[in-house]
């Protein structure tokens, strides 16, 4: 019977070899400490773990393990476990890049922001699979535009854009607001979640989504009149 990565024990994904597993370490926006590093390559070493791979998500993940190793694996990292397989239809992750803490082009704090949306929204059941990019400035460095939900900083606050994909069938998100404070990308997040909960079919992602009900429509449902449009 083939089996699914779904298949095997929580916090573990099946390899194609349907005999290994991956197990994914929780980093939110790819922030680590020495403890962290320190224990994960302690692991590597004494499971002899073939690979370790820095995934497009900013995580970790430890790759060809034998089912009979994972409760001690884990037991030694000492670390949380991914909130989701990476087949479930929820939120996935937030990825961040350094912003005003660490870079010289930084005009908003992107790590806070992302650290706060990874907490609220990461595992919350949607219609498909969702990611969000939150870039401290217009170079865009966490991928903002081709993120379901693309946070971009700017000197006047937040630009706010939807419907981004970096697969097969590549979108670039549409801008729909600019000058948000923190609360009120909060806030405009949370409205379209709620519309996409109830307007998307199952396993509609949001470029799809947004091609099928047409920006404008949507801009008309979540956005207000104290919302700055992007022209
Ligand atoms: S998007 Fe801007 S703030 Fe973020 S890392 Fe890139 S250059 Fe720095």
């Amino acid at each position: 019977m083939t089996k699914s990565p779904q298949d095997g024990p929580p916090g573990a994904i099946l390899q194609k070899d349907n005999e290994t597993y991956a197990i994914v370490p929780r980093t939110p926006v790819g922030l680590v400490t020495a403890d962290h590093l320190e224990k994960i390559a302690a692991a590597i070493r004494k499971y002899d773990i073939p690979i370790c791979k820095i995934t497009s998500g900013q995580r970790f993940a430890l790759v060809g393990l034998k089912e009979e190793q994972l409760d001690e694996v884990w037991q030694d990292l000492g670390m949380e476990q991914a909130k989701v397989k990476s087949t479930e239809l929820c939120m996935h992750f937030v990825q961040a890049c350094p912003g005003t803490d660490v870079c010289r082009y930084g005009k908003t704090d992107s790590l806070g922001l992302g650290l706060e949306l990874e907490e609220k929204f990461t595992g919350m059941k949607l219609p498909s699979k969702f990611k969000v990019g939150v870039s401290g400035c217009t170079y865009s460095c966490a991928q903002s535009y081709v993120r379901d939900i693309g946070l971009v900083g700017t000197k006047s606050g937040w630009i706010f854009a939807i419907g981004g994909n970096s697969g097969g069938r590549p979108r670039i998100a549409d801008r729909i607001a600019k000058g948000l404070d923190k609360d009120a990308a909060l806030d405009l997040l949370n409205k379209f979640m709620e519309y996409y909960v109830t307007n998307a079919k199952t396993r509609e992602r949001v470029s799809h989504f947004v091609d099928r009900i047409g920006i404008d429509a949507i801009k008309e449902a979540i956005l207000t009149e104290d919302t700055a449009p992007v022209a």
